[in-house]
C-alpha cells in the first residue's frame, strides 16, 4: 500500500495521475468505510479566500475516526505523505490543503448530534467535528437549547472553528467557542485516537483547541450548552468619534451579566451613500432609515462607528419589560441619539443572519470571487492608534463588507490552548471583511493584500501589542514571532503528537517535505 503512495508523492513523473486500480487499491489496503477520490475535482484545492490552489494525491471521505487513523497510521509509515483535514473549506489561504498529500473531507463522516442532561442540570451537545454549527443549533434548539459562544457564520465546522478559536458577539462573556469544550476525540498524527479533556490527555486537549490542525484530527467534541431564548432584540447605535464607541463597548463587557447585554459586536462604515460600505448597510430593517443630516458636522470623520448589541427574550417576557431593560441598558452610553436602529427576531434567524447576506452574496458573484480577508487581535493600547491610521486612512474607502472591530476579555481564554493572543487584559478583533466582485469588476486581489500587509507592517514598526486571527505565514520564522514564548511549547507538542510533521501542511508551520 505505502508503495503504491510513494510512487505518486515523489514519484518522478509528478505529473502523473492515480488511476483506478490505484483507488481500489488504496481503499482496499486500508480497508476504510469511507472512499477515496484520486481524481478530485475543484473542492479539495478551493477555499473560501479563492487565493491559493494546490493539487492533493488523493481526497478521502472518511465514514468514522477508524478511518481516520488508518490513513494516519499509513502515512506515518511512508517517507513524505502528508495530510489535511478540510472541514467546510471556509480558510482563506490554503490552510485545509495539502500538496500532493491526502485531504480528508471530515464533512462526510457520519454526523452524529447528541443532548446530553447530566444530572446536576447542566446539558452538552456531543457533536461529530465534520458537523456544521448550523446543523448543532438546529437539532439543540428542538430541545430548547443551545451552545453558549458562537461565530458570526454558522457554514463553518465543529472541527475547523475549535482549530483556531471561533469568536462573535458573546465572546466577551462565554470565552471563544475553544472555551466552551469539554471533552474531544483526536486522531493523533500517529494514528492513535485518543479521548481527552482537561483531566483526561489533557496536554493533547489544550493543543488541539486553537492549535490549526497541528497536533491530531478532532473526530468528535463535547460543546457546553444553555437554555436557548426563544427571541432577540437586536440593536445598533452609531457613533461619530472613536473614543465614545470603545469606552461603551469595553463598560458593556465589563459589566456583571444582569447589567448588559448577551451580545457586543461593532463595525466600522464609511460616512458615505455607498451602499456597500456606507449608511445604507447600518439599518436592520427595510423601513429603516439612516438620515444623515442627524450627524454631527464637528465631530464626523471619513468614518463611523456602530456598536451592535442583542438582548435574549423569552415569548413570556411582556414587551413593555423588555423595552425598559433596553432603556435601562442603552442610557448610559454616549451614542447619537438619532441613530438607533431595532428590530425583533427569532434566536435562531439572529444566529443565522449571514445566511441571507451568504445568499445575496452567491446571487451577484462575491461569494465564489476570491476573498483577501485580515483578522487580526489588537490590544486596547493600540487601538486608537490603530484607529486613526488604519481605520481613518488605510481603509476610508470601505473594504467592499464589514470591518468589524470590537473588545473582548483575555481572561475568558484558557492559557492552556494553543490560541496565540496580545498580552493585554483586553484586545480587539478587527476583522477586514472584503467582499469585492472579482476582476475586471473588483480591485486585483493582490492589491488588497498588498492592503492587508500594509497594515499588519505599520502595526510592526510601531509595536503594537497585536496578533493575527486565523494566522497565515509562508515561513517558520515567522511562526516563531507570532507564537513568542508560546513557541517551545507549540514545538514540543508537536513532536509528541505528530512527530513527523504528517499533518496541516497548509499552514506552512512546519515540513515533511523540506
Ligand atoms: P477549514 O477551513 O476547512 O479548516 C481550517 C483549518 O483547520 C485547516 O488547517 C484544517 O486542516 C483544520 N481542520 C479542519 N477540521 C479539522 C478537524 N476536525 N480537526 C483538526 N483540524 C481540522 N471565525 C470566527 O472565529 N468567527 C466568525 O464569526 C467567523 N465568520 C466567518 C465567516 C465566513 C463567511 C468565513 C468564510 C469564515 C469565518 N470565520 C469566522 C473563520 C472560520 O472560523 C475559519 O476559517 C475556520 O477555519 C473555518 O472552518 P472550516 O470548517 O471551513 O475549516
Amino acid at each position: 500500500m505505502i508503495a503504491y503512495l510513494e510512487h505518486f508523492v515523489h514519484g518522478t513523473d509528478k505529473e502523473s495521475r492515480p488511476d483506478d486500480d490505484f483507488v481500489v487499491g488504496l481503499s482496499e489496503a486500508l480497508d476504510l468505510q469511507g472512499t477515496v477520490d484520486c481524481a478530485p475535482n475543484g473542492m479539495a484545492s478551493k477555499d473560501f479566500g479563492g487565493l491559493q490552489s494546490v493539487k492533493p494525491l488523493a481526497l478521502i471521505r472518511p465514514a468514522a475516526a477508524d478511518d481516520i487513523a488508518r490513513v494516519l497510521k499509513a502515512a506515518a509509515r511512508s517517507s513524505n505523505l502528508t495530510i489535511a483535514a478540510r472541514g467546510n473549506g471556509h480558510s482563506i489561504n490554503g490552510q485545509a490543503m495539502a500538496d500532493q498529500g491526502i485531504v480528508l473531507d471530515m464533512r462526510s463522516m457520519e454526523e452524529n448530534i447528541r443532548v446530553v442532561r447530566s444530572g446536576n442540570g447542566s446539558a452538552y451537545v456531543d457533536v461529530s467535528a465534520g458537523a456544521l454549527w448550523e446543523d448543532v443549533l438546529k437539532r439543540c434548539v428542538l430541545v430548547g437549547l443551545a451552545p453558549r459562544s458562537w461565530t458570526d457564520y454558522l457554514g463553518l465546522t465543529v472541527g475547523g472553528t475549535l482549530s483556531n478559536a471561533g469568536v462573535s458577539g458573546q465572546t466577551f462573556r462565554y470565552g471563544p467557542q475553544t472555551s466552551n469544550v469539554t471533552e474531544l476525540e483526536v486522531v493523533t498524527g500517529k494514528g492513535d485516537t485518543l479521548v481527552c479533556s482537561q483531566t483526561e490527555n489533557s496536554e493533547l486537549f489544550f493543543a488541539a483547541l486553537g492549535g490549526l490542525g497541528q497536533f491530531g484530527i478532532i473526530t468528535r467534541a463535547s460543546v457546553v450548552l444553555q437554555q436557548a431564548p426563544d427571541m432577540v432584540r437586536w440593536i445598533r447605535v452609531v457613533y461619530s468619534e472613536f473614543e465614545d464607541f470603545t469606552r461603551d463597548a469595553e463598560s458593556l463587557i465589563t459589566r456583571q451579566e444582569d447589567d448588559s447585554f448577551d451580545y457586543v459586536e461593532g463595525f466600522v462604515f464609511v460616512n458615505s451613500d455607498d451602499p456597500a460600505n456606507g449608511w445604507p448597510i447600518v439599518p436592520l430593517d427595510p423601513d429603516q432609515e439612516f438620515d444623515p443630516n442627524q450627524i454631527p458636522a464637528t465631530s464626523a470623520g471619513p468614518v463611523l462607528y456602530c456598536l451592535e448589541l442583542a438582548l435574549h427574550c423569552r415569548n413570556s417576557d411582556h414587551l413593555s419589560d423588555v423595552d425598559a431593560d433596553v432603556d435601562r441598558l442603552l442610557r448610559r452610553l454616549r451614542f447619537l441619539r438619532a441613530f438607533k436602529f431595532q428590530v425583533d427576531v427569532p434566536y435562531t434567524e439572529f444566529l443565522l443572519r449571514v445566511k441571507r447576506a451568504e445568499e445575496d452574496a452567491k446571487a451577484n458573484g462575491i461569494w465564489d470571487a476570491p476573498h483577501p480577508w485580515l483578522n487580526l487581535f489588537v490590544s486596547r493600547h493600540n487601538i486608537v492608534d490603530f484607529d486613526r491610521v488604519v481605520f481613518k486612512g488605510i481603509l476610508s474607502q470601505g473594504v467592499g463588507g464589514p470591518i468589524l472591530v470590537y473588545p473582548l476579555l483575555r481572561s475568558k481564554w484558557d492559557s492552556r490552548t494553543s490560541v496565540a493572543l496580545p498580552e493585554s487584559d483586553i484586545f480587539y478583533i478587527v476583522a477586514l471583511l472584503r467582499f469585492n466582485p472579482p476582476p475586471p469588476r473588483g480591485p486585483a486581489p493582490e492589491e488588497l493584500v498588498a492592503q492587508n500587509q500594509e497594515i499588519i507592517q505599520f502595526c510592526s514598526s510601531r509595536g503594537f501589542d497585536f496578533k493575527l486571527y486565523l494566522p497565515h505565514y509562508k515561513c517558520q520564522e515567522d511562526w516563531k514571532r507570532h507564537f513568542g514564548n508560546r513557541w517551545t511549547r507549540f514545538v514540543s507538542r508537536k513532536s509528541c503528537f505528530d512527530p513527523l510533521f504528517i499533518l496541516a501542511p497548509g499552514q506552512k508551520i512546519f515540513s515533511r517535505n523540506p
